[in-house]
């Protein structure tokens, strides 16, 4: 009997049998449910996920999930295995919500979108329910919404840099005269002009990174080195605003100390870690008072590279702190209404990292500091070089 059967085959209904309220709903919910064991190996599908995938259940049962499918980035570039959440959620036991991907079923030739969740059970096998949904209606309709956002964005950019720029005429004792009142006026105008003009900048860039525009350009990467290298580009805004400065560990623990400057290889884009690592020193400086500190540090956690960027500032209560790195989230308290912001930086942050398979979370104490992390999948020193001579031999190529 053929493992794959096509995709009009009727699922049997009886499939498991239902002898209990909750098998019934397992089989007629909408959402494909997979109960897998740590290693991957299938041990049931309800009607909807067969259905989905485009495979009859009982046969599927006992198969590892990577011989029915290929876990693929929503945009369909091909996951490798320290980049693939799910597979890394089955091995672990580490719960997953809401992880967007798409699936290429090996039977069908297909790609199907879907939002996947992973929920672990505390069994002898090491049991995971995975469940997921076809998201290729949410997905058609978000890249309509996008693409009117961008051009909106787009638009008016123009006349805000005009308007910016003409303010910046009108208050420059060169190129023109006015009164102080005048001055003042013209100034509150140029703080919102440019407030305007840096949130087009961002939507524009929120609305490209989610409907796939904006994709990483991934190259072997040493990262110690890089992240340096643009974080102590902000140096003069941090000693502007009064504040100190380190890169490297801040522990005096001899291990931790010895990791300073420590060599870490990534396969990264590099604009793309421009963008993360002013976002969130920008931040840290920003929300940091007159005599704080600012540390950036990188090193190796296992098959990770680790980043950390931590302020004495101002601090994310317990309220705020999960929602943060939501689209327009500002946390709203006495400090931060006077600081200017647009409440998308670590959005596109998140959504930066991610697109290199990486994640980013953040730990605060309100009122003493904040640390934001950044994982991103790491490779070895061997894999760096073999990497290095591919890159220049392609570009040798093209020559
Ligand atoms: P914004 O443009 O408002 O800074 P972000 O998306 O970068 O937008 O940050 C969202 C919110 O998270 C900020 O408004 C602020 O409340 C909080 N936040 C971000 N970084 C820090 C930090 N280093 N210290 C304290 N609060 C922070």
């Amino acid at each position: 009997m053929s493992l794959f059967k096509s995709k009009k085959q009727p699922v049997a209904t009886n499939y498991p049998p239902q002898n209990s309220l909750a098998d019934l709903a397992l089989v007629n919910i909408h959402d494909g449910v997979m109960i897998l064991n740590n290693s991957g190996t299938v041990q049931y599908f309800n009607p909807a996920a067969a259905r989905m995938l485009g495979i009859n259940a009982a046969d599927a049962t006992r198969l590892n999930l990577g011989l029915l499918l290929r876990v693929e980035s929503t945009d369909g570039r091909q996951l490798a295995e320290n980049e693939n959440l799910l597979l890394q959620a089955v091995h672990s036991g580490r719960p997953l919500e809401d992880y967007k991907i798409c699936f290429f079923i090996f039977s069908t030739n297909k790609r199907i979108p879907v939002s996947v969740s992973v929920i672990p059970v505390n069994d002898q096998n090491g049991s995971r329910i995975v469940t997921f949904r076809n998201i290729a209606k949410e997905l058609a309709e978000d890249s309509e919404q996008t693409e009117f956002i961008s051009t909106a964005s787009h638009e008016m950019r123009t006349p805000v840099a005009s308007i910016e720029g003409y303010l910046s005429l009108a208050l420059n004792p060169q190129t023109a005269t006015i009164d102080e009142r005048a001055r003042g006026y013209l100034n509150a105008a140029h703080i919102s002009a440019k407030h305007l003009g840096q949130l087009f900048h961002d939507l524009l860039d929120a609305t490209k990174l989610d409907d796939g525009q904006l994709r990483p350009k991934l190259q072997p990467v040493e990262m110690t080195g890089l992240v340096k290298q643009i974080a102590d580009q902000l140096y003069p805004q941090i000693r502007e605003a009064g504040l100190k400065y380190q890169f490297g560990s801040v522990s005096t623990e001899a291990d931790t100390a010895r990791r300073i400057n420590q060599v870490v290889y990534g396969y990264v884009d590099v604009s793309f870690m421009g963008e993360i690592i002013d976002n969130l020193l920008g931040n840290a400086i920003k929300y940091t008072p007159t005599g704080g500190s600012v540390y950036v540090n990188v090193r190796g956690d296992g098959d990770r590279v680790l980043i950390n960027v931590t302020d004495t500032g101002i601090g994310i209560s317990n309220d705020d702190l999960p929602h943060i790195f939501q689209k327009f989230y500002r946390s709203d308290n006495s400090d931060t209404r006077t600081i200017g912001g647009t409440g998308l930086g670590l959005y596109i942050v998140k959504k930066r990292v991610e697109a290199m398979g990486g994640r980013v979370w953040a730990e605060s104490a309100f009122g003493e500091g904040s640390t934001f992390y950044v994982s991103l999948p790491r490779i070895s020193g061997e894999e760096y070089e073999k990497r290095m001579i591919n890159s220049n031999k392609l570009q040798g190529g093209t020559q």
